[in-house]
């Protein structure tokens, strides 16, 4: 008898183990399919994970598998290998991997491929020939006939179904079915073009990735200044993974943000490349999966969750803009995709390449002397741009200097002038603002009272285009009002600016400009992102003006001036990452500038001309920042030196959340008392949330950071049965070195 450990498609603690199942005689099972089995009273689909010839339990009480919902198994051994190893990893339940291995619609058989009938001619040139004259008065066969001479046609296609069903009928043709793909709108278009000329440093690097992919693997971070043509490398090392008979991925921090790399890939490999993200049809999502999986297309480009791509025989992953905050999953299971990427590439032996201009701190200092060999990055320069040209010049302005000198614009004298010189030579600016919406903040000038969504503990936007206060973290919008809430004073005012007061500020100032603006609400549509990227990109517009959303990877030639409109707005977030991000925004966003002919400019405005993380950024001076940046974590006690993790306990009862968290801090206390990690403990406690209230639940938290060295994984594992154990009514969440500590 064989008997199939099953895990069940359902996402419960109690459920999380494998279930054995008989495999009844004559029914083909394997691992990594998906099976229907019974489950109590009722029927779920389940992944096999294993076969086995023996079972703990007796015979009778072994209940057999109903079917095989899919032939083909749609997890792969590796990939089984890696959701186990996600499993203790990040603490999730199995299936919960597993799921992010397959299109959602895969699962319960919602979709399937779209067949349709095509129409065969069986003659051959001669016989079509013969045919034609021994029937001269057929004239709609004929016509028929000359039209499947140049190819099979669908039967949709057919008007004249009495001359199809005659010439079937003859058996002159045959209709048969065959799958049609639906390919992604980004993939559609133009052949593969041609391979420029490899930079001399290009070149190096090419050679000594190509040459650790034939020598079993390596991992790599690919460190380039904007412009220097990273992409052309990833290119060409996977050219030869191509030719060595293997596959790629390529990850990027979001496709819609990222066109430029599809359509780069696409450009160059054609038919081999495949795009995986969410933004696809569910049909589009399943097709460039099964794509993938039969090994039609053999580079996969795709966010985060690409990287559990069914590739088989796997050469390369790249990882670009590996800084990117969105490589780590916030929810459940809370993955760092490049953490799966390196352990995958192990797996198969494989070059893994992260590439940036502004590579986290953690993420260089693994490229730094004296790490262990298992935690080593080689790291890769690239210090020229591809254009040949120097980085662009960035100049620092002193806002405090402006408002002394009467100018109460969001435009600094200097800003307004390059941009009135940019317009005129025809050239194109990009401004960048770290917010969207219209005002900041509403404020009474009387009494102070700032203008708060009552369900989060956040000030709320003021946006222009539909006249409301709106919270970026709810969604809840209120009407502005006519006098303060608090005080009555008539003298309440907007404060700050966001995407839609530059992009009016300019309006005003330039009124030649055409401005184009890109922010979460000018691109809620479908392919709204490409829309407004072609219409800068064809110099229909010539000013765009954005957020973070324009920093990234964006190449447009003719850009001669970036203007960062307030540099320092993440500088002080509470959040001891926030000058690391200050630090990649403005030095990304100045990466916009002067990539191909054009020389490039740069103005930053600031509050804090002498912070060094604003000096360093115009500086483009990543190494100096990292050198203080790192010194300056390793006093603080900060990550990567040591771990922050907590517990965040959600309820609309304050009261049940204060004491979820304070009864879980006592206990996790003993817990590490008994592991002996009391040692490594740098700070416990529980205490308010810094955003104590978010959508009408009160927060409170468990935080506990830690010296590197203590055992992460036993004392992750008693928290996450510490969070597991919450009350009822109140929510806990586990996250360690979570994105954002509000
Ligand atoms: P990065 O990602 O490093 O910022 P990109 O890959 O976007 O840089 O390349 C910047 C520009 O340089 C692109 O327009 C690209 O086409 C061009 N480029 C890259 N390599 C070469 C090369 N070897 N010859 C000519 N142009 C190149
Ligand atoms: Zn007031
Ligand atoms: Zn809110």
């Amino acid at each position: 008898m064989t008997y199939a450990n099953v895990v069940v498609d359902l996402s419960a603690e109690a459920v999380d183990r494998q279930f054995s199942y008989a495999v009844p005689e004559g029914m083909a099972v394997q691992p990594g399919q998906l099976v229907a089995v019974p489950f109590g009273p009722r029927t779920l689909e389940g992944f096999v994970v294993s076969l086995s010839e023996a079972c703990d339990l007796p015979p009778e009480k072994v209940k057999p598998i109903l079917r095989v919902a899919r032939e083909e198994p749609v997890i792969l051994p590796d990939l089984m290998e890696l959701a186990e190893w996600m499993h203790t990893r990040y603490l999730c339940n199995l299936v919960d991997a597993l799921r992010l291995m397959l299109p959602a619609e895969l699962r319960g058989g919602r979709v399937r491929e779209r067949t349709e009938r095509f129409v065969r001619l069986n003659l051959t040139g001669a016989e079509a020939d013969a045919f034609i004259a021994d029937n001269p008065r057929a004239k709609k066969q004929i016509e028929l006939i000359r039209r499947l001479r140049q190819g099979d046609v669908a039967t949709a296609a057919i008007a004249e179904k009495s001359a199809l069903k005659a010439l079937v009928d003859k058996g002159a043709a045959t209709v048969y079915e065959s799958e049609r793909r639906r390919t992604p709108h980004a993939l559609s278009g133009d052949a593969p073009a041609g391979d420029p000329a490899l930079l001399p440093e290009q070149k190096r690097a090419v050679e000594r990735l190509t040459g650790a992919l034939e020598g079993g693997g390596g991992r790599f971070l690919l460190h380039g200044v904007t412009g220097s043509g990273k992409t052309e490398v990833y290119i060409r090392l996977i050219r030869r993974a191509l030719e060595l008979g293997r596959t790629a991925i390529v990850l990027v921090p979001e496709i819609a943000l990222t066109p430029q790399m599809v359509a780069w890939l696409h450009g160059r490999f054609g038919g081999d490349a495949a795009v995986l993200h969410s933004a696809l049809s569910a049909g589009e999502r399943f097709d460039e999966w099964r794509r993938i999986r039969s090994g039609e297309a053999r580079v996969v480009i795709g966010a985060r969750s690409a990287v559990f791509a069914p590739v088989q025989n796997l050469g390369v992953i790249v990882v670009d803009e590996e800084h990117e905050t969105t490589y780590q999953s916030d929810h459940r299971p809370r993955y760092d995709a490049r953490e799966v990427a390196w352990k995958r590439a192990g797996q198969h032996g494989a070059v893994l390449l992260l590439g940036s201009a502004t590579p986290s701190i953690t993420t260089y200092m693994r490229a730094m002397p004296g790490v262990r060999d298992e935690n080593r990055l080689e790291l890769i320069e690239l210090r020229q741009r591809a254009n040949g040209r120097p980085l662009p010049e960035v100049e620092i302005v002193d806002m405090r200097g402006e408002f002394g000198r009467g100018n109460h614009s969001i435009f600094s004298a200097r800003l307004a002038a390059e941009l009135r010189r940019c317009l005129d030579d025809g050239h194109q600016a990009m401004l960048f603002i770290n917010r969207r919406g219209h005002s900041t903040f509403v404020s009474c000038r009387s009494c102070g009272y700032v203008v708060k969504c009552d369900q989060c503990d956040v000030s709320m936007t003021w946006h222009q285009a539909e006249n409301a206060l709106r919270c970026h973290y709810c969604g809840k919008t209120l009407p502005p009002p006519q006098k303060c809430p608090n005080c009555a004073s008539k003298y309440i005012k907007y404060f700050g600016a966001g995407t839609q007061k530059v992009q009016e500020e300019v309006r005003r100032l330039f009124p030649d400009a055409r401005v184009a603006r890109m922010d979460v609400d000018t691109t809620r549509e479908k392919d709204a992102h490409e829309r407004i990227l072609n219409r800068f990109r064809g110099g229909e517009a010539n000013v765009l003006v954005g957020t973070q959303m324009i920093a990234k990877g964006l190449d447009f030639p003719n850009v001669a001036l970036v203007g960062v409109v307030a540099a320092d707005l993440s500088l002080n977030l509470p959040d001891f990452r926030s000058v690391e991000r200050t630090f990649q925004l403005i030095t990304q966003v100045a990466g916009r500038a002067g990539r191909a002919d054009v020389p490039g400019r740069v103005v930053v405005q600031t509050y804090e001309p002498e912070h060094y993380c604003i000096q360093m950024a115009a500086a483009q001076d990543y190494r100096a920042f990292y050198t203080r940046e790192s010194a300056h974590r390793r006093a603080a006690l900060y990550p990567p030196f040591t771990v922050i993790a907590r517990i965040i306990y959600s309820a609309r009862d304050r009261a049940a959340a204060a004491s979820a968290a304070e009864d879980a801090e006592a206990k996790l206390r003993d817990a590490l008392n008994g592991l002996g990690a009391d040692r490594d403990v740098i700070q416990l406690g529980a205490m308010e949330a810094p955003i104590k209230l978010l959508r009408g639940e009160n927060r409170f938290q468990v935080l506990l950071k830690l010296y590197f060295k203590a055992d992460l994984e036993a004392v992750a594992a008693r928290m996450q049965a510490l969070a597991d154990a919450a009350p009822e009514g109140v929510r806990a969440e586990l996250e360690i070195n979570p994105n954002n500590l509000f």
